[in-house]
């Protein structure tokens, strides 16, 4: 695959608590191509963000306990990389909208020198240039006033807007890979479609790849070229739309979408997913899914299943389907 931008490859990850070393990952393999836009979904707490900030070594270093795998980013693998080629990359080739845009912009700073920062840093022109570029992109996010906009400080402005700056500012570096972290759960509903096609059009218009996180299976539904499905710190479900979301395989996936409400059906009867997701400290033997899966078969609880293709592209790793064991 030589448009494939990032290949996760057999990636599982720790986190150090004074109870010991929890599982957070587990065997994660994903991949995205050039110009593709891949949603990672699941419920709260089943390590979708932390596998978005693992890939750049964000999490703190005290905490993350990388065991093993590759984060391929154009063949490089970044676990093996220096801080200082990380800090190269991060927020230049593989940039990042968070959630929250009151906490991931600075209060103490104005929007100008938060927008120009990062391209000054990574070198790719001088101040007047930068300050060219976020016009630009500010105008091309929807802000208008622009002026009087860089030189505010975030909390004059609103959620929606501080959303759309954050676009921009993720845009300042030309990335590759741009990824989205629930970019629009903290935002007004009335603002969250504007910015999600804003999203979908910048995405079309730079040929970015997207790898974006949700607990939203039917918002993701008509974005994506591919879905993976997470639970508990476990890829369970890979494919593209016409099969994750028409031809669901996992139960877990079947679940979710049984809970959200459908873009194609106003009439869905919702049915919420009995039980909560395990911490990583509680996660059952064998399939994480066990305890909350109405198919569960007593196989499902002394082993994990394998993420193994069943048809075409099309990943599950479940017991129902022939899935091989990857252990316990
Ligand atoms: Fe359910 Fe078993 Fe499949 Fe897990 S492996 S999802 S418990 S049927």
């Amino acid at each position: 695959m030589t448009d494939t931008i990032l290949e996760v490859k057999n990636f599982s990850l720790d986190l150090r608590t004074e109870a010991g070393d929890l599982p957070v990952l587990s065997d994660i393999n994903f991949y995205i191509k050039r110009g593709e836009f891949l949603s990672l979904v699941g419920e709260s707490g089943c390590g979708k963000s932390v596998c978005a900030l693992s890939i750049t070594k964000l999490l703190p270093k005290k905490l993350a306990v990388y065991k093993s795998g590759e984060v391929l980013f154009n063949g490089t693998n970044l676990l093996e990389e220096s801080s200082a080629t990380i800090q190269k990359i991060r927020g230049n080739d593989i940039s990042y909208i968070f959630q929250e845009p009151f906490s991931s912009l600075n209060p103490l700073h104005r929007i100008q020198d938060q927008m120009i920062e990062g391209f000054i840093a990574h070198n790719k022109g001088s101040k007047i240039q930068a300050i060219e570029k976020a016009r630009y992109l500010l105008g091309r996010v929807g802000i208008t006033d622009i002026d009087e906009r860089l030189k505010s400080y975030p909390n004059q402005m609103s959620g929606g807007m501080l959303q759309r700056i954050s676009i921009a500012m993720a845009l300042m570096c030309d990335p590759i890979l741009l990824v989205a972290d629930e970019p629009t759960s903290a935002i007004d509903v009335t603002i969250q479609s504007q910015l999600i096609e804003l999203l979908f059009e910048l995405k079309r218009e730079m040929n970015l790849s997207v790898l974006f996180i949700s607990h939203d299976i039917a918002l993701v539904s008509y974005l994506s070229d591919r879905i993976n499905v997470m639970y508990a710190g476990c890829m369970v479900e890979s494919g593209n739309v016409e099969q994750v979301i028409d031809q669901p395989k996992h139960p877990y996936t079947q679940a979710l979408l049984k809970a959200y409400p459908s873009i194609k059906d106003d009439n869905q009867d919702l049915e919420p997913i009995p039980g909560m997701v395990p911490s990583p400290s509680d996660y059952p033997k064998g399939c994480h899914f066990t305890d909350r899966c109405v198919k569960a078969m007593d196989e499902c609880r002394l082993s994990k299943p394998k993420l193994q293709i069943t048809d075409a592209s099309h990943e599950v790793s479940c017991f129902l389907y022939g899935g091989q064991n990857a252990g316990n």
